[in-house]
């Protein structure tokens, strides 16, 4: 069974920036991604907010050079999922696809991903008018009409966030009371400019190269109308990828990691970094700056153990 000093799972901003840290500190790294590396980035049409992009950058491109800024370094990559975590310090075995190895210490940076609708066309037209991030694609939708799907904090945090931005904005829920705590309640329902649709669901997406509308079914007469919408916002949840956690891992009751603020886990020789940590901002920029302070704690881990 081949050995390293460590493991980074997840080949998003999070998991390139702890392989590099690593890397550049003298540890032997593996580096398991099951998909393209890039994480959410491949998602994002464009990122206008991370340092040094003044006129943004794709989402690909910036996945592409975070990659090719691996290049030259020496790691064993694994493209294959991480399945199972066998905690033991100093020990961890984990097994990569079909695969065992060891790792003496492990950073886990497998992001999170949005809870999708589920319906047909939502997949092909995400970052081409459908979007799961306000603050991310909200200012693309300056002066147009937009819907926002949830009755929870985030879709009314975002609703807030995005009525600055847009000419209309649909608040499509499909209770008749919303979840959100009521002074966001409060807030939301006395902007004029948000129209709030209550005990109704987004049924069918449309358009073709990008969203073009909404059907909406009324939950307690039945009827459904088409919603002409220039983009569509998803709030209905926000889970990790959690299957392969280590027993006794802490998580909160989403499931995200807790950790301190050096990314340490409760477990010895753990970390977390990037949106899969429990945390408020989960952005390009606080994924990276986890990433590095996740490597520098392994390295000190390991230096003093
Ligand atoms: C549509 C959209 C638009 C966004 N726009 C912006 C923006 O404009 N600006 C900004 O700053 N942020 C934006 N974000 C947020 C940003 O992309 C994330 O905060 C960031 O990518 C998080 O990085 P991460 O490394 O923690 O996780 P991720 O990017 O989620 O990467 C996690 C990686 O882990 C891999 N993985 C998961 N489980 C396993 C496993 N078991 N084994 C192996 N690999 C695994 C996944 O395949 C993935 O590649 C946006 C997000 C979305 C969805």
């Amino acid at each position: 069974m081949k050995e390293y000093d460590s493991l980074v799972i997840g080949g998003g901003p999070a998991g390139v920036t702890a392989a590099l840290y690593l890397m550049r500190s003298g540890m032997t790294v593996a580096f398991a991604e099951m998909l393209s590396p890039g994480g959410q980035l491949l998602m994002t049409e464009d990122i206008e907010n991370y340092p040094g992009f003044p006129k943004g950058i794709k989402g690909y491109e910036l996945a592409d050079l975070f990659a090719a800024h691996l290049e030259g370094y020496h790691y064993d990559k694994y493209s294959d999922t991480v399945k199972e975590i066998q905690h033991a310090p100093l020990a961890n075995k984990v097994r990569i696809g079909d695969e065992w190895i060891l790792a003496k210490t492990i950073i886990i940076c497998t992001g999170a991903r949005y809870k999708k609708l589920g319906l047909p066309n939502e997949e092909r037209l995400t970052g081409r008018g459908i979007s799961y991030c306000a603050l991310c694609d909200g200012n693309f939708f300056r002066g147009q009409t937009v819907g926002v799907v949830g009755g929870g904090n985030s879709a009314l945090e975002e609703s807030l966030y995005l009525s600055k931005l847009v000419k209309k904005l649909h608040l499509i829920h499909r209770r008749e009371d919303f979840r959100a705590t009521k002074c966001v309640q409060d807030k939301v329902c006395i902007i004029p400019d948000i129209d709030i649709i209550r005990s109704s669901a987004v049924t069918a997406i449309h358009g073709e190269d990008s969203l073009t509308g909404v059907t909406i079914r009324n939950l307690a007469t039945g009827e459904e109308r088409d919603l002409a919408l220039d983009g569509l916002f998803i709030f209905v949840g926000y889970e990790p990828i959690k299957d392969y956690y280590p027993e006794g891992l802490t998580a909160d009751a989403g499931g995200f990691i807790i950790t301190d603020t050096e990314m340490v886990t409760n477990l010895p020789g753990i970390f977390a970094a990037g949106d899969c940590r429990s945390k408020t901002c989960r952005q390009v920029a606080t994924a990276v700056g986890d990433g590095a302070t996740a490597a520098n704690s392994a390295f000190h881990y390991l230096e003093k153990n």
